[in-house]
């Protein structure tokens, strides 16, 4: 990439200009800044050895240009050429572009891949986009608006631009970095104004405003696939979709905009967006999470014939679960990566290998580095960046050649943690005390790895999109759990007032943990049982501490999911038995096994599903493995004999035949044992909509119900909970959700049993109000959360 020297007088004013390259190329730009010289008294000044150091930071094959501020910053930026080694100087271009228009059209076109020579050009040409606006003379470099071309074989696509501010400097940034790559002419035409596509000064001069249409013009051998880029980030708005969807919803009520999700702006200054998860402040270095490479194996070469198809079923295997995960629309990279191993030169390579003697993984390593080797000299910035892709692929069949285990995650100082994405398991092994906060690029509001961040009680945000290119490893980082920001590159102001909320929370915390312990009583004296949601044993410390009456879910699904064999009747008794009795005569809730969906169990794997969500999961999947469900009633059975606080929760119940098994199967446990199954109170979670359709026959089988929003909100939405691209979709606010909880409470109420609340809407204060409105009575949440929703249903009361 051009690598982009600024050099100035003044350091602030340099740091400035780079902060606002930085911003508008999301970080991607190669700059350095050379300003100011090191005298506190008089620091204003420019410095030839730190320009020649600055250019030699940036400097690489594609060359490095420099823009001045003025006076001696020339000189001194001419005296660091005579400085430089003859090959470095003869690839460093001095440019005469005013320093903060020229440094932003430079960055742009610089981290969009392009040479040299159309950085200069359009550092050049920068501020004749000003001129246009105000109508002054256009400089003589300026590039003159073209008229329209009339290219009869050209594509074209029209779009009427409904971003607020126009085709401003972002938009028209996206729109270059989308195109550039595209091997093919492209013009963005206005009226009867056409100019180039690929320049950041071109489309800018255009001045698009909000309701104009714009047409985009493709020649050329790539020309529909720019098209179909360019149709695909027009839909998204230019990268502006939210603020062109917060446009659509100015005008709706202040209480329909309070129940919005908090998905921001994508267009925050020195930040990037997503999804709140758990709230709190934190400010640490950024631990990127990417996992190593498994070594290869040393072992004898086998038989050509086993070495082939060792690599073989490997690809396929990962294969397969590429286009099982693409069909879950868990986004398009998924297909990419299985395009990319299904690629007939690649394995034609592997094969060579194996052929000449090399054993399956070497030969598969040897092939897949070539291929990275490529991409990191590709032309573009978008294709060096697929060389990632390569290494993840070749990792993932690395994996399943050597059996090798996913990696651990090893963080050594307090840091706030950024990946892809987490698997619960990995979530479940992170250390608290290292892991301040977690980002994560992918994911959705109540997937399992966010759940276990708030059980854990980290400061947490998903579908930060774009957050493992804007930062690096080491990076001083901000993470805001209340909005769903992590500043990477704050003003001083932002800053400080982030630090003036980190102690406001700090402080909130610790008044709501000293009154814990209390009852929550609204303020019109109806006490609210407020209980915990665990994962197991090691939770329930915390739980207790933070106040919890009691359990309202044990998911018991760690005790299968941690281990490599199934947890056996005795050693799950053992664990039922003892947290029951830490619990004293406070109720424990323990959910039976719940897994399927985006819970898989390695030790007790499933054939493969289509819509794992719609599939066995949780009472399906017992009800048909009946020997895996029996141990478990009977472990359940047994710590009931000596802890009479235990009760049994069955999750995705949809039929009143579902629980009329279960308890035929828990009566003949209990006669096997020789005790009443009766006496233990069996309740159903409410997460399909065909329980709370038919919540009123099923209150007459069961002790309790309990409402999984989490599901619930999936279902009654019928948007996927871990599906970023739906995450939106995914909110417990929608009328429909709360409909469906209202209809629940009634029905329990109508038939006197309990009804209570353990998805993640139970833990969230902006809910608290509106569930007790509703009918709800009893709440269960994650440990962190109990003080502050204590605290919360003290302020409030049922009549409000
Ligand atoms: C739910 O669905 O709301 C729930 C509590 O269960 P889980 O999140 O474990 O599926
Ligand atoms: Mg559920």
């Amino acid at each position: 990439m051009v690598g982009i020297v600024v050099v100035s007088h003044s350091r602030r004013l340099a740091e400035g200009v780079a902060e606002l390259a930085t911003q508008m190329t999301q970080g991607k730009a190669n700059i350095a800044i050379a300003a100011g010289v090191d005298d506190p008294e008089n620091p204003i000044g420019t410095d030839t050895i730190a320009v020649m150091e600055a250019i030699e930071r940036v400097n690489d094959e594609k060359g490095v240009i420099v823009l001045m501020d003025l006076g001696s910053a020339l000189l001194s930026a001419e005296m660091a050429l005579d400085l430089l080694d003859d090959q470095i100087k003869e690839s460093v271009t001095l440019i005469s572009a005013p320093i903060v228009e020229g440094t932003m059209a430079a960055s742009v076109a610089a981290a969009a891949g392009l040479p040299l020579a159309t950085v200069v050009e359009e550092a050049q040409n920068a501020l004749g986009v000003k001129q246009a606006h105000l109508g002054d003379q256009p400089s003589t470099n300026a590039e003159p608006a073209q008229t329209a071309k009339q290219d009869k074989e050209a594509l074209t696509y029209d779009w009427i631009v409904q971003n607020p501010h126009g085709l401003h400097a972002r938009p028209a940034a996206a729109i270059v970095g989308a195109l550039a790559r595209f091997d093919c002419q492209l013009w963005l035409q206005k009226g009867d104004r056409q100019v180039n596509a690929k320049s950041l000064n071109s489309i800018a001069k255009l001045g698009v405003r909000c309701n104009e249409t714009i047409t985009i013009h493709a020649l050329g051998s790539q020309a529909v696939d720019a098209i179909a880029a360019f149709k695909a980030l027009a839909h998204d708005h230019f990268g502006e979709k939210q603020a062109v969807d917060d446009g659509a919803l100015e005008h709706q009520s202040d209480e329909v905009d309070a129940l919005q999700y908090e998905v921001n702006a994508q267009t925050i200054e020195g930040a990037i967006t997503g999804i709140s998860v758990n709230e709190g402040i934190v400010t640490a270095p950024v631990v990127l999470f990417t996992s190593d490479m498994p070594p290869v194996p040393d072992r004898p070469f086998g038989h050509k014939t086993d070495e082939i198809t060792h690599v073989k079923q490997a690809i396929e295997c990962v294969v397969q679960r590429l286009q099982r995960q693409a069909k879950q629309a868990k986004g398009d990279i998924f297909s990419a990566h299985s395009m990319m191993l299904s690629d007939p030169e690649l394995w034609q390579s592997v094969e060579s290998h194996i052929q000449s003697g090399m054993i399956a993984e070497q030969a598969w390593l040897e092939t897949l580095h070539a291929l990275a080797e490529e991409y990191r000299h590709a032309e573009t910035l978008y294709m060096r960046e697929r060389e990632a892709d390569v290494h993840d692929i070749a990792r993932q069949v690395m994996i399943e050649m050597t059996g090798a285990k996913p990696q651990a995650i090893e963080i050594q100082e307090p840091s706030i943690l950024l990946a892809h994405d987490l698997m619960p398991s990995d979530v479940a092994g992170l250390d608290k005390e290292k892991v301040l906060g977690i980002c994560l690029s992918e994911g959705g509001k109540t997937s399992h790895s966010a759940i276990l961040a708030r059980a854990m009680g980290i400061p947490a945000m998903v579908k930060a999109q774009g957050c493992l290119d804007a930062v690096r490893s080491g990076q001083m980082v901000t993470l805001d759990g209340f909005k769903g920001h992590l500043w990477f590159a704050p003003s001083d102001e932002i800053q400080q007032a982030l630090d003036a909320q980190k102690i406001e929370w700090q402080n909130a915390r610790k008044s709501a943990l000293a009154s814990a312990q209390q009852v929550a009583m609204t303020r019109d004296g109806i006490a609210i049982p407020v209980l915990a949601n665990i994962g197991g044993p090691n939770d329930l410390e915390n739980a207790l501490t933070s106040g919890a009456e009691g359990v309202g879910l044990f998911r018991t699904e760690f005790l299968f999911q941690d281990s490599e064999a199934l947890p056996t009747e005795d050693e799950q008794y053992q664990v039922y038995r003892d947290i029951a009795a830490a619990l004293g005569d406070k109720p424990l809730t323990i959910r039976s096994l719940d897994v399927g969906g985006d819970k898989p169990l390695a030790a007790y794997p499933m054939p493969e599903e289509d819509n794992p969500f719609l599939g066995l999961r949780g009472v399906r999947l017992c009800l048909k493995h009946e020997a895996l469900f029996n141990t478990q009633l009977r472990a359940i059975l047994k710590a009931f004999q000596v802890q009479p606080n235990i009760q049994l929760m069955i999750p995705m119940v949809a039929q009143v035949e579902e629980v009329k098994k279960v308890k035929a199967l828990l009566a003949h446990q209990a006669q096997q044992l020789g005790m009443d199954a009766s006496k233990l109170p069996v309740g159903i979670m409410i997460e399909v909509p065909a329980a709370v359709l038919n919540a009123d026959a099923l209150a007459q089988e069961v002790d309790f119900f309990s409402i999984g929003t989490n599901d619930l909100t999936q279902y009654v939405m019928a948007a996927d909970r871990g599906n970023t691209a739906v995450a939106e979709l995914v909110n417990y606010f929608e009328p429909s959700v709360l409909k469906a909880i209202e209809l629940t409470c009634a029905a329990g109420e109508r038939a006197g049993i309990p009804v209570s609340m353990c998805g993640e809407m139970a833990g969230d204060p902006n809910a608290t109000q509106m569930l007790l409105g509703i009918g709800l009575r009893k709440f269960s949440a994650s440990a962190s959360l109990l003080p502050g929703l204590k605290a919360q249903i003290r302020q409030l009361s049922l009549q409000a």
